[in-house]
């Protein structure tokens, strides 16, 4: 099935598009398989289309398949078009999507909801495992701490026992003008700090990082240098700028759209502001094709497809 249909380039576009059900699914097909519709359990070419069913009737394997089987959206009794316009919020609204907009704005229950925003949130997850290089700043943060609204025995829970009361911290490392990585950390000790260093950033970039102890003893395998704000004018390329400014976008977006993050979620809110972050220089429905390639289990970028520049896998965490 070689699809005529475009890629919408507003969410107007995109409701009109995904409301008609041929349409949806006839673009959901050309999304999965470009080069034509493929056995997703036998890799066989040949097959009947039913259509009164949309599925098709593999001659390999002699069983029926739709566009959902091998992805995220298998077993779900929930529709194409409600997925594909769940993806549209999910990765186009810059400062995120609750479970709570996306049940409303698709007409789903808020459970349904929470687990497709979950699945999708997962699937955006890329298992590129490429070394970040260049200029790379590292950095943390915390977050959470909003326990003075929580439920008087939640607020317990989480306040009483460690020493690190609601706050979670979080490690972020960024490749200068490219991609940034983020990771819930158990602790800010050196131990679990440099880990990640080294398992995220090539040996040799240049790494700037602020003046915490823990950051010390990297310059062996890193052309390592310490922002010291007393005199940051000397040079003026160490600095920590760009992940202070990914921090501040990701807390205006967990305090303004997400209410409260549970610490055992916040990697995934995570991830899908970093998926935002890193794939900003495409057009929302150019996004929208890339997270659909994700989904459907292709490990490829935009930029991969279409030999634009910057053609580095995409990934992130
Ligand atoms: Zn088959």
């Amino acid at each position: 099935m070689a699809s005529q249909i475009v890629a919408p380039k507003t969410l107007q576009e995109a409701i009109v598009l995904f409301s008609d059900p041929d349409k949806c699914h006839e673009y959901s097909a050309s999304l999965r398989w470009p080069d034509g519709v493929t056995c997703p359990r036998c890799g066989h070419k040949e097959h009947s289309y039913i259509s009164t069913r949309r599925k098709w009737f593999c001659k390999g394997c002699k069983k029926q398949f739709t566009t959902k089987v091998g992805t995220i959206f298998e077993d779900s009794p929930i529709s194409m078009d409600k997925w594909m316009m769940a993806v549209w919020l999910i990765v186009n609204c810059k400062n995120g999507v609750s479970s709570y907009e996306i049940a409303k704005d698709i007409g789903v229950t808020q459970k349904s909801a929470w687990f497709m925003d979950h699945r999708i949130r997962r699937a955006l997850q890329d298992g590129t495992f490429e070394k970040l290089s260049g200029e790379v700043e590292v950095d943390e943060t915390f977050i959470g701490g909003k326990a003075r609204n929580m439920h008087i025995e939640k607020r317990k829970r989480r306040i009483t026992g460690t020493g690190t009361h609601d706050k979670v911290p979080v490690m972020g490392i960024l490749e200068r003008g490219g991609k940034v990585r983020t990771k819930v950390v158990p602790n800010r000790k050196k131990k679990a700090l440099q880990a990640e260093i080294r398992e995220h950033v090539e040996a040799g970039s240049a790494l700037y990082s602020d003046a915490l102890l823990s950051y010390e003893g990297l310059a062996g395998d890193f052309a390592h240098q310490v922002v010291d704000h007393a005199v940051a004018y000397v040079d003026g390329r160490v600095h920590t700028n760009g992940l202070e400014n990914f921090w501040s976008l990701l807390k205006r977006a967990i305090s303004g759209t997400y209410v409260s993050v549970e610490p055992f979620h916040l990697h995934r809110y995570l991830d899908e502001q970093a998926y935002r972050f890193n794939n900003r220089k495409l057009s929302d429905s150019q996004r929208f094709e890339q997270a659909m390639n994700n989904i459907n289990g292709k490990r490829v970028t935009w930029n991969d497809v279409t030999g634009k520049d910057g053609s580095r896998a995409t990934w992130l965490n």
